[in-house]
């Protein structure tokens, strides 16, 4: 710790800056330190949680200005979290990395292209259901418009950086119409009804995986809740938290809150490990606003991943046989972030005919990490090799609870040429349930 006179002015002045009470509890044990893919990678201690929590102290502390030297390692951190998983200190490493990043991008204006476009995404775009979906329209004419042809045929895809190659290659069949307009407002519980539960519909999960949306309400519904899907909700805000776009995180956040705390319900449901990480922090992330931080507390204590609420809450093993054998991938979010290990293994085992097969080391990283797989591709490429090359021999699927796990995962498939399928845990499920309605 530096001394009282060596410190200078904080580099972190703007709102929300790093905890002092979360850096100050690093003991630089470096237990964290194998743990971290980007030390993994590159070996550099600047690279590590260890060094990472030095960087943004001595930033606080006014030792190091707000340059080069903090910036790429606080955003080559994957915020995959692994390093939480093993410090004995309890030191909440993504959470500074977040709050680290809020300080750049407050600090930083936008230049140059790549950030304007970043900005003109996460604030014009995301917050806008409405857009969201106006774009999800145009990819799907691109899909089948025969232009997507054209434009392989013609090699322009070489212009493309090689991930984004990659994702043109794999992105599934963009649906007709979002989870939104297919869900009902209400969808009643079957049978005996247990309880209410309101289901956030995101914003890749909405336009990309309509259908994973669409199961989880039949999954909710055919397990006794009424499933309620407000209208008034926005996308989580986790990308722009990634990002350090903060502020509008916030944003997000209070809309979230007034919608979803406005449903009597007993739960709020979430599909996507990244999505439920950042929902659970809302209390956290608005803990400075006087208006809001009790009821983020509140709405945060009711937020549950889907596999966990069924788990919780009990579910009844479906009768449907599904013969296949499939592995299990950890989102970082699920695992490190949540603590959700043992839930999504718990319903996959009570499936009749589906054989899991543990991969090793699933809970590494996949590479995804919100968009670092197209802004760090250097180092989101090797991860995804690993693990590719770990996925065990025979397995027909890879199944994980994050969709942007599973994009990267379609990629890695399509890099090894296998025909695997990459599914959601709940879409197993779903289909069990629907095999056995089909066989009576
Ligand atoms: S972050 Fe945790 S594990 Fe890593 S050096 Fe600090 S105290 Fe040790
Ligand atoms: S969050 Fe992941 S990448 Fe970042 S320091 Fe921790 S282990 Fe390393």
């Amino acid at each position: 710790m530096a001394a009282p006179e060596e410190r200078g002015r904080s580099a972190f002045q703007w709102p929300d800056p790093p905890d002092p009470d979360k850096y100050s509890a690093c003991v630089h044990c470096g237990l964290c330190l194998e743990a971290c893919p980007t030390y993994q990678e590159l070996g550099l201690e600047d690279q590590s949680p260890r060094g990472r929590v030095y960087l943004i102290r001595a930033a606080a502390e006014g030792r190091l200005p707000l340059d080069g030297a903090l910036v790429d390692p606080v955003f080559r951190c994957l915020d995959c979290r692994a390093c939480e998983t093993v410090c004995p200190s309890g030191v909440r490493v993504g959470a500074l990395i977040e709050e680290a990043r809020g300080q750049v991008f407050a600090a930083r204006p936008a230049r140059g292209g790549p950030g304007r476009l970043q900005r003109l995404i996460l604030r014009k775009i995301f917050p806008y259901p409405g857009r969201l979906r106006f774009l999800a329209r145009l990819g799907r004419w691109y899909q089948r418009s025969g232009l997507r042809r054209l434009v392989r045929a013609a090699g322009l895809l070489r212009l493309l950086p090689p991930h984004l190659r990659e994702m043109e290659a794999v992105l599934p069949d963009i649906p007709a119409r979002t989870s939104r307009e297919q869900l009902p407002p209400r969808w009643p519980a079957e049978g005996t009804r247990r309880g209410r539960v309101a289901l956030l519909t995101g914003c890749v999960m909405d336009v990309l995986f309509a259908g994973t949306n669409v199961a989880t309400a039949r999954v909710l519904a055919r397990n006794g809740f009424d499933v309620v899907t407000p209208s008034g909700q926005t996308c989580c805000g986790a990308l722009h938290v990634h990002a350090g776009d903060r502020e509008t995180a916030k944003t997000m956040a209070r809309r979230n809150i007034d919608v979803f705390l406005s449903e009597d319900v007993d739960a709020i449901v979430v599909n996507a490990a990244g999505c439920g990480s950042a929902l659970k922090e809302y209390g956290e992330l608005l803990r400075a606003d006087s208006l809001y931080r009790e009821k983020a507390e509140r709405f945060s204590r009711m937020v549950r991943d889907i596999s966990e609420f069924l788990a919780e809450a009990g579910f009844e093993p479906p009768k449907g046989r599904i013969d296949a054998r499939i592995t299990y991938h950890d989102a970082c979010h699920h695992c490190h972030a949540q603590g959700i290990r043992r839930q999504p293994r718990e319903l996959l085992r009570r499936i009749p005919g589906l054989e899991l097969i543990e991969m090793p080391d699933s809970e590494r990283c996949c590479g995804s990490a919100g968009i670092y797989n197209l802004t760090h591709p250097e180092l989101a490429g090797p991860l995804l090799d690993r693990k590719m090359a770990d996925v065990p021999e025979g397995v027909e699927a890879i199944v994980t609870g994050n969709p942007g796990c599973m994009l990267q995962i379609m990629v890695g498939v399509h890099r090894t040429g296998t025909s695997r399928k990459v599914l959601h845990t709940v879409d197993v499920l779903d289909a069990a349930y629907r095999a056995e309605v089909e066989t009576t």
